[in-house]
């Protein structure tokens, strides 16, 4: 006697079988399922996705790890996508088999800031390094600083004129370091504490140079 489908009645000769069922009702079953919609978020400024776990140049891998965070527990291969629509293959694990969909989605976008954003757009800094001593050689100074940090992924959150020198803010004491060893600018450093966050006290790095 063949195995029939407890769904559609459709024989084992006719059809491939996942435990009870033939594979088109475990196919629909699937496709029933699943949402219509699929949300990512991106962020406005930069365009990059929320993967999970940070905030990744929209590659395909990485739009493929955005959408899954709605749908867990598949596999999921990316078709088409066009930031409206996505259509995707799903894969189902059934015991020791997978079964493959194939399903447009409609994507909804979220739109959102990221971290490297909003450090930039609120001028975010943790390294000050104050630039003192002739106008020539303080300047020499700030584009060496600023050519060096332009290779890492820290910016210059602001440069101010003050009396004897110049003043310049950096995002990233870890490249402020750097930049000072690289340099090799010997300054005096200071630590002034600057606040907390998540129970870590944060300290800003005062950088004061005599350049003569
Ligand atoms: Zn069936
Ligand atoms: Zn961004």
């Amino acid at each position: 006697m063949p195995k029939h489908c407890a769904t559609c009645s459709r024989s084992e000769n006719e059809a491939r079988f996942y435990g009870q069922f033939c594979e088109y009702c475990t196919r629909d079953k699937l496709l029933n399922s699943l949402p219509q919609t699929l949300g990512i978020t991106v962020c406005k400024r930069c365009e990059r996705v929320w993967t999970g776990h940070r905030y990744s140049l929209p590659t395909k891998k990485a739009v493929e790890d955005a959408l899954l965070l709605g749908i867990k527990g598949y596999s999921l291969k990316l078709l088409e996508y066009d930031g409206r629509r996505a259509k995707l293959e799903l894969g189902e694990k059934i015991g020791d088999d997978k079964i493959l969909v194939d399903k447009e989605f409609e994507i909804k976008q979220k739109n959102s800031v990221c971290d490297d954003c909003y450090k930039r757009s609120s001028g975010y800094w943790e390294g000050l390094v104050q630039l003192r001593g002739s106008e020539e050689r303080v300047k020499r100074t700030e584009e060496k600083i600023k050519r060096y940090i332009e290779h890492t992924s820290a910016f210059i959150a602001k440069t101010e004129e003050v009396p004897n020198g110049l003043d310049v803010y950096i995002s990233d004491k870890k490249a402020a370091n750097e930049a000072m060893l690289f340099l090799r600018l010997k300054p005096i450093t200071t630590y002034t504490l600057y606040g907390l966050k998540q129970g870590k006290r944060v300290y800003r790095n005062t950088y004061a140079i005599h350049l003569y």
